[in-house]
């Protein structure tokens, strides 16, 4: 129970309260004693005239020479003046002192002040001022000792006010207790819940979440952990997700190599190469597929290795178009290339831009129709019209004049196994991830990507990758990736 965080708050906030008035306690205590023993005695003194009778002295003999005698005269005056035992509420002889309007001592106090030595500076907040024709002539110090004894009246007075202190302490205490259990549990309650949620999410529970409350630091940590658990929650979602698509997108080309293999066993299709080359295709979009998936793994959990230098993108799109030209001629589609003059270099992996190029190049002869252009123009990010204009950017932008995409496709192009036409694609040899790799490899650059385009006029891709501050040192080498 101790061990808990609202106990021990509450238990040293009532400790804080009462140690707090219990020293004010004590001050008070101190002071109050002292300053009513003070206060006796100077009602003694103006019981007695005293002030009066040495204003007197003074307008007759215009200094303080022989005073003593003014005090000599009431020492001798019994039982109402200041000699011992009197009826007053102090018991004990009043040690008094008196000094000149200068503060010099003229009658020295039994106990402190030496004759002709000046009054300390506590002596004259306490002195009575003995006053003459409106102006001081000296000061009366009445000394108290602390231990003198008090009547019984005025001790009954200090008890009493000693009494209402300690009351007061308690009060306070157990004041400072409830509130502080009242602070610690409001403060406790949703660190509580806080854990609580924390130990379903643990379980496996990622849907739970921490109500936002109490503090603004504990408020901040349920936010935290709920923001946690909603990445968390859209990891597991995005996890299952590509399971499921993984599974899906095997099994076609699984089903099809299984069926034409049985279909050449139960020797309905004749064991002819045509068959077999059917089969041998569907292999190597097994194999392609595998080899995107863990491209596109890789890129996603930030573990792609890049080879960072300063490239010139139109040596890239160089190397890109001529990998492509012969399928191109095939096609009898042109490819144009657009480098603006005087490019600077990019801050990139030769390789790895090189591989999302070729990705949308790809894409573009495939949905652009035969004897039609795709062009390829490199650009200033801030002169292209491109959705980042940034002058520390290139832009690189892939236009066909193919089919277009539709606006509500637009959004998906870049997930990955999204595709228009899922069976359209898969016959051209599509594995639905090219584009979800080539956006992994531009955002692994810290550059965007993007398309825009109109149904029927064609697309236009884009990417841009940042400039380099020095000159080329490096050109692309790899042009292995077959597509
Ligand atoms: P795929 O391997 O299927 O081409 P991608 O990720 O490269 O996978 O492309 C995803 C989908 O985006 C394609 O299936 C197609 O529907 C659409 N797409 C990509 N590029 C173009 C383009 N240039 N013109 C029209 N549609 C395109």
């Amino acid at each position: 129970m101790i061990r808990r965080l609202w106990v021990q708050l509450a238990l040293a906030f009532a400790l804080v309260t009462m140690l707090s008035v219990a020293s004010v306690a004590w001050l008070a205590n101190t002071r109050a004693s002292a300053d009513f023993r003070t206060f006796l005695a100077q009602s003694q003194v103006q019981q007695f005239d005293l002030i009066p009778r040495l204003a007197a002295y003074y307008t007759a003999h215009h200094d303080w020479e022989n005073v003593e005698t003014v005090f000599a005269d009431i020492r001798g005056m019994g039982p109402r003046g200041m000699g011992p035992g009197g009826p007053g509420m102090m018991r004990g002889p009043l040690d008094l002192a008196l000094a000149d309007a200068a503060g010099r001592v003229v009658y020295p106090s039994a106990s402190g002040n030496a004759p002709a030595s000046y009054l300390s500076r506590d002596d004259m907040r306490q002195a009575l001022p003995i006053v003459v024709d409106g102006a001081p002539v000296g000061y009366l110090v009445v000394r108290v000792q602390r231990d003198t004894a008090l009547s019984t009246a005025a001790q009954r007075f200090l008890d009493q006010l000693n009494q209402t202190l300690i009351q007061a302490g308690f009060i306070a205490g157990a004041l400072g207790l409830i509130l502080g259990i009242i602070i610690a549990r409001g403060l406790t309650a949703p660190l509580d819940r806080l854990a609580h949620a924390a130990h379903h999410l643990a379980a496996g529970d990622l849907t739970q979440r921490a109500p936002v409350a109490g503090p603004v630091e504990v408020a901040g940590a349920a936010e935290a952990f709920n923001t946690m658990a909603a990445s968390l929650e859209e990891a597991e979602q995005t996890r299952r997700r590509l399971l499921a698509d993984i599974a899906h997108e095997l099994r076609t080309p699984l089903t099809v190599i299984q069926g034409n293999l049985r279909a050449l066993l139960d020797d309905v299709f004749p064991l002819e190469k045509d068959e077999i080359a059917t089969i041998y295709d569907e292999t190597l979009l097994l194999s392609r597929l595998v080899a995107d998936l863990r491209e596109l793994t890789l890129a996603e959990a930030g573990q792609l290795r890049l080879n960072r230098a300063a490239v010139d993108m139109a040596a890239i799109i160089a190397q890109s178009v001529a990998l492509f030209n012969a399928q191109a001629i095939e096609k009898g589609i042109t490819l144009h290339t657009d480098c603006e003059p005087h490019l600077p270099p990019v801050l990139a992996d030769a390789d790895r831009v090189a591989q999302a190029l070729n990705n949308l190049l790809s894409n573009a002869l495939r949905y652009t129709p035969e004897g039609k252009t795709v062009r390829i123009v490199a650009a200033r990010a801030h002169r292209a019209p491109c959705a980042a204009p940034d002058a520390d950017m290139v832009c690189i932008r892939v236009i066909d004049t193919g089919p277009g995409i539709a606006p509500a496709d637009l959004p998906h192009v870049f997930e990955r196994f999204w595709r228009a036409d899922r069976g359209r694609a898969r016959a051209q040899g599509g594995t639905g991830l090219g584009l979800a790799i080539a956006r992994q490899l531009v955002l692994a650059h810290g550059g965007a990507i993007g398309v825009e385009s109109e149904p029927g006029k064609g697309a236009c891709f884009w990417f841009t990758l940042p400039v380099a501050d020095t000159p080329v040192t490096s050109q692309p080498l790899d042009a292995s990736y077959s597509w």
